[in-house]
């Protein structure tokens, strides 16, 4: 009988141990969330190398995987809640809306349609294929919104994504890249498609444009994030702020124009960068107007001593003050000595054009209302008003020439008729849903096709069979 000596006992037991701990190595699940961006990044590139050998039947399924983990109840609540109690801003019900609508009607991977042509020099396609890895930079104002809807586009796309969220939302941006991450990973999708880092900042931010292996910048912000990501020298897709004016005309059913201004204005105490922010009415049912808004849980400030004391306290220059952003009515009015009445959603006061509450980018429930002669003088304004952001403007009128001439005139990349300004983003309208609507670089409300590239395959002489 042959006896195994001890010095291979020890040699195999030493192997088996190796073996176990490089499986646990490789199979350990990721939670995406790296101590610095160069290792964040360096892993989303390894994911985007094996993501490349899956198929479009795989990649339907991680997104699926994706929308089934943030359409769980319990997490839309707790999102939605979580978010408000970290950032300050908003309210829970409409993050819900919010969060809902980008889970569910954020298009997958049907957006990306392939072309062809075919002849006697045989067949030509244009295939949408991945970037690889992505930089997206996302806001406090949707934080959870934006890391869902680009999380499913770029996913679709066949991209891998970093994320650099705003570090004001850094424990609930952290929350929803672990749960896709583990979503993904009982999926069987390759680990880490969806990164970022411990702790976002603009240094890590800076870092994450910088970087070699990032092929396309992704910025949703305001005018700064826009202007660094289209200086960086890469690929970038800008969404940036906006400013949308609302332009009620005589035409217009005027109870249905007043409660649909209040519905969107207030539509998570005006954070989205859709909502209605002035409204340009002209002068003969602007009273009507009001009135018919009083009946749906707006306020007016008629007096112009609190209509100053609130614009000194909620704005500071061209900017709104940071810490009044997404606060309800009853607290703003609270804080200049108001008591409002139950169920009010929309502080709304009349003010000239020049007003600060008209030209500023507020993001909270305070609307500005501006008499207006006739129709055109409103078109003017609303060009004026909209600072040529070219991103949304709402019109209520039944006049098929003035809703004509007002798009075109103020060329905005969502156009609103009739309805609330969420109608403009699938909450409501027809369409799908994108928190990335990118006016300044022209791709719209972005989706998969967006966040791809276009590449020609052609064979030459064949599978032509007209
Ligand atoms: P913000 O510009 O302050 O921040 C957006 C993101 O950019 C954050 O992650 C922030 O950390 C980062 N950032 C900002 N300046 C930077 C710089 N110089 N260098 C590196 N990183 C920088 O905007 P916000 O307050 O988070 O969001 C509100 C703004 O975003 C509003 O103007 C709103 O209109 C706009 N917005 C636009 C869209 C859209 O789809 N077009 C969507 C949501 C919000």
């Amino acid at each position: 009988m042959s006896t195994i000596s001890p010095e291979t006992v020890r040699q195999v037991v030493a192997d088996v141990i190796r073996e176990v701990v490089s499986r646990n190595a490789t199979s350990s699940p990721s939670d995406g969330i790296f101590p610095d961006m160069d290792s964040a990044i360096v892993a989303a590139d390894t994911a985007w190398k094996a993501y490349l050998g899956c198929s479009m039947k795989d990649r339907a399924r991680f997104v699926k995987a994706l929308r089934d983990v943030a359409l769980i109840p319990e997490h839309l609540e707790f999102m939605s809640r979580s978010t408000v109690e970290e950032t300050g801003m908003g309210n829970v019900p409409d993050k819900i809306i919010k969060n809902r609508a980008v889970a569910e009607l954020t298009p997958g991977t049907e957006d990306l349609v392939t072309e062809a042509w075919s002849g006697d020099d045989g067949l030509t396609t244009i295939e949408i294929s991945p970037f690889g890895v992505i930089g997206a930079i996302t806001p406090v104002t949707n934080p959870t919104e934006t890391i869902i809807n680009n999380s499913i586009g770029m996913l679709a796309a066949g991209n891998a994504v970093v994320f650099s969220p705003h570090p004001r939302a850094t424990t609930i941006s952290h929350w929803v890249i672990r749960q896709f991450n583990e979503a993904l990973a009982a999926v069987g999708a390759p680990p880490n498609l969806i990164v970022t880092v411990m702790e976002p900042s603009i240094e890590n931010t800076n870092a994450m444009m910088e970087h070699k292996l990032v092929r396309l910048l992704v910025a949703t912000g305001g005018p700064g994030i826009v202007k660094a990501v289209l200086s960086s020298g890469k690929k970038a897709i800008g969404a940036g702020a906006g400013n949308p004016p609302v332009l009620v005309d005589t035409t217009a059913n005027i109870e249905k124009a007043a409660k649909d201004i209040v519905d969107g204005a207030s539509f998570d105490h005006n954070l989205p960068c859709t909502a209605e922010k002035e409204v340009l009415a002209v002068a003969s049912i602007t009273d009507l107007l009001k009135f018919e808004m009083l009946k749906h849980g707006a306020y007016e400030l008629r007096d112009p001593e609190l209509i100053a004391k609130l614009a000194a306290l909620v704005v500071d220059g061209r900017h709104a003050v940071t810490g009044w952003i997404g606060k309800s009515a009853p607290v703003l009015l609270e804080a200049i000595g108001v008591t409002a009445p139950a169920g009010t959603r929309l502080i709304i006061a009349e003010v000239p054009f020049e007003h600060p509450f008209v030209r500023v980018e507020l993001m909270m429930p305070v609307l500005p209302i501006v008499r207006v002669k006739d129709v055109e003088e409103g078109m003017d304004l609303a060009v004026i008003a909209e600072h040529g952001n070219r991103h949304t403007a709402i019109m209520h009128s039944s006049d098929v020439n003035n809703l004509t001439k007002m798009a075109k005139r103020i060329q905005t990349t969502i156009f609103v008729k009739n309805g609330p300004s969420y109608a403009g983003i699938g909450i409501g309208g027809e369409g799908y849903c994108s928190f990335t609507i990118a006016g300044p670089t022209g791709e719209g409300l972005t989706s998969a096709r967006t966040f791809a590239r276009r590449r020609r395959c052609v064979l030459v002489g064949g599978f032509n069979v007209r």
